[in-house]
């Protein structure tokens, strides 16, 4: 749990009634993801997608070369009910 990023997912995210989807509202990468750059533990500023954010601010840190992803499929939303951590290297093989 992490009120700061918490707030930050807030801030840049509007519910949808239908899907309860929290939509995200700030940018966008090309792959239709969304993304912020954020401070690291560092102080240093780093791009990172919005659902790694929401994960990390509402269920906890995610291990070294685990990423999070949409249950319900929707690349926008960043409902931390709606992510999953899944390991990419597995999931190519
Ligand atoms: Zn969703």
């Amino acid at each position: 749990m992490n009120l700061r990023l918490q707030q930050l997912i807030q801030n840049n995210s509007v519910q949808d009634e239908t899907s309860e989807c929290w939509l995200w509202t700030g940018q966008i990468s090309n792959s239709g993801y969304g993304r912020m750059m954020i401070k690291n533990d560092n102080n240093q500023t780093q791009m990172e997608s919005a659902q790694q954010i929401s994960y990390r601010a509402y269920i906890g840190e995610i291990t070294t070369g685990m990423l999070s992803r949409q249950t319900c499929h929707n690349r926008l939303c960043v409902n931390p009910a709606h992510l999953e951590l899944f390991d990419p290297d597995a999931w190519c093989k």
